[in-house]
């Protein structure tokens, strides 16, 4: 390919002493977090509002927040602070009142219980709140370009926006793009998918549908409940016998054999996760352009199933596909720690954990487009996140939260999900704050203050 060399000028437009680019569930923790003891933040978001997944990609519910007994809630703090805001709006359901085998988590009870449905619209509107609140800067509308990178600090950050392009200086950075999009372009060593089985977690495309009627879809579930079974790695959950009739009509091509329909805070209103777009690079924007429209096809191929052969769905209307599609899996940084899947199975808590989870990994895709392989953890009732897996190796002043983490592909599986991520990102904000309030590289702040900073933040570390 021809190659050209491109020199510009641009004006250091921002300052702050922490600066996070991409404002999704991890971003914007990472933000408040930072901002709450005292630091000056910046907050650089593509889209015109944060939640990244949850309300781009109209991803939810957010998956368990608890233990894996179902007793003790253990990701707190932000997470559970925007909830109960949510919640006073009539924006979401407290976990604490939502339980596994319900509509709210598409009848399915292994790993699901205390889900938290939500409004994506509440949440884009309760975070601008708190951003604001906290006294952060928030850009949207602009996108990371590139780093300007010396010896292992990240000096100043380009950024690209309608206003042209820009640099931004900061004390300490924190990626929170999901895809090490700043990490990767630093220079941090990065692993795309699972290289060693060439895989990559498929894409999906979301999408709500309103106006079901709720009864005579439970009669249907209800009558079928004892049906549910597993068969060579793939899962045979809700409706998978409307998917054979439909497949016996010539009226489903997909390969995948059930649905994936969570109720929302409204009765009527559904989320849908069941289209499936296997080998998306989300690091390359021509692999995206096709994974976005051949999502879309499976939308309306699902759509229109539902409408012919689900009960309680023949008046069921479209009302919007994820404005991006959903993302599992890309990039994994190589950082101090590379957490493992036996790490977590194990319900190993680390000193230097700086969150709790029980998520089960969560793998799609691995033995072809039907199979889902989900493995609960066997010891114990939770595992611990490091700090370690947040920072990249070789870097003073670079943290990387949400689904990038260090951590082996089947582990990411199990804590790419949101409420772990925002835990993750209000460790890394309060972490970036120590560093610039202190002057100290990030691999070398005091572990247990941190630690003592997210409990006085209403983290759940039960150490
Ligand atoms: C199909 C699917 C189903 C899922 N199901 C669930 C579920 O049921 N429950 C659950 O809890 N989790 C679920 N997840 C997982 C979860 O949604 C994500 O892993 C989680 O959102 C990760 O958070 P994050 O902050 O790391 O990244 P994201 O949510 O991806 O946020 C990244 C943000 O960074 C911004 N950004 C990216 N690049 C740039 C750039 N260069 N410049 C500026 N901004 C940038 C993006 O616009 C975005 O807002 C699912 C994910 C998918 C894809």
């Amino acid at each position: 390919m021809e190659k050209l060399m491109f020199s510009r000028e641009v004006p250091v437009r921002y300052q702050a002493q922490v600066v996070v680019v991409g404002g999704g569930p991890s971003g914007f923790c990472a933000a408040v977090a930072a901002a709450r003891i005292g630091a000056s933040v910046l907050l650089i978001e593509e889209g015109g509002f944060a939640g990244g997944m949850a309300t781009r990609g109209l991803v939810g519910p957010f998956m368990t927040s608890y233990d894996s007994s179902g007793e003790t809630m253990i990701i707190r703090g932000l997470f559970d602070e925007l909830v109960r805001r949510m919640e006073a709006r009539g924006g979401a359901i407290h976990p604490a009142k939502v339980r596994a085998g319900t509509p709210f988590t598409s009848w399915i009870v292994l790993g699901h219980d205390h889900v938290t449905p939500f409004e994506p619209e509440c949440l884009k509107l309760v975070m601008d709140e708190m951003l604001t609140e906290a006294g952060i800067q928030v850009l949207y509308h602009t996108r990371f370009v590139e780093p300007i990178v010396e010896e292992g600090t990240v000096r100043q950050i380009v950024i690209d926006s309608k206003a042209g392009l820009a640099a931004v200086q900061g004390e300490v950075f924190i990626d929170c793009t999901g895809d090490a999009d700043l990490a990767y372009r630093a220079g941090v060593p990065c692993e795309k998918g699972n290289e060693a089985l060439g895989l990559i977690q498929p894409a999906s495309l979301f999408f709500r549908m309103g106006n079901v009627q709720l009864k005579p879809l439970q009669a249907d579930i209800d009558a079928h409940r004892d049906q549910f079974y597993r068969k060579d790695g793939v899962n045979y959950r809700s409706l998978h016998w409307r998917v054979s009739e439909a497949r016996e009509h010539g009226d489903w091509p997909l390969k995948r054999v059930s649905i994936g329909m969570f109720r929302s805070v409204k009765e009527d209103e559904w989320f849908i996760n069941t289209s499936r777009v296997m080998g998306v690079d989300a690091t390359d924007n021509e692999s995206l352009t096709r994974g976005e429209m051949e999502g879309r096809r499976q939308v309306q191929i699902i759509f229109d199933f539902f409408r012919k052969y689900v009960p309680g769905c023949a008046d069921a209307r479209l009302l919007c596909s994820g404005s991006t599609l959903g993302i599992r899996e890309s990039r994994h940084i190589r950082g101090l720690y590379r957490l493992t899947v036996d790490d977590l199975l194990d319900g190993r808590v680390p000193e230097d954990a700086i969150c709790l989870a029980s998520n089960s990994v969560d793998v799609h895709g691995r033995f072809g487009p039907l199979s889902n392989e989900y493995v609960a953890i066997r010891n114990g009732r939770w595992y611990g996140i490091p700090y370690r897996s947040l920072v990249p190796e070789g870097f003073d002043n670079l943290l990387v939260a949400g689904r990038a983490v260090s951590a082996e592909s089947d582990a990411a599986g199990a804590i790419r999900v949101m409420p772990p991520s925002m835990a993750m990102g209000q460790a890394a904000g309060v972490a970036a704050a120590l560093a610039a309030q202190g002057k100290k590289p990030v691999h070398s702040i005091d572990v247990p203050a941190l630690q003592e900073h997210l409990r006085a933040q209403g983290a759940y570390l039960d150490l």
